[in-house]
């Protein structure tokens, strides 16, 4: 009964929203990261959400000590 939560796939955070339309589908806004796109992470549950986002912020600080990353 719990609706379906939208977490950003680049940082977990769930403070996603909808941008707008284009042809391709919904647009997606992250608040948090600045991430934008059609592709966000569906979760069934704030415990799935809360792992899900652990997750992705492990990836975060992994990806982080890269020094190649040329941030658009
Ligand atoms: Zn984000």
């Amino acid at each position: 009964m719990e609706p379906r939560l939208r977490l950003c796939p680049r940082c977990g955070s769930h403070e996603v929203h909808a941008d707008h339309l284009t042809p391709l589908g919904q647009r997606h806004k992250c608040r948090e990261c600045g991430y934008e796109g059609s592709f966000v992470i569906e979760a069934d549950s704030l415990e799935d959400a809360k792992r899900i986002r652990e997750e992705l912020q492990a990836q975060l600080e992994e990806a982080s000590e890269e020094p190649d990353d040329g941030d658009e």
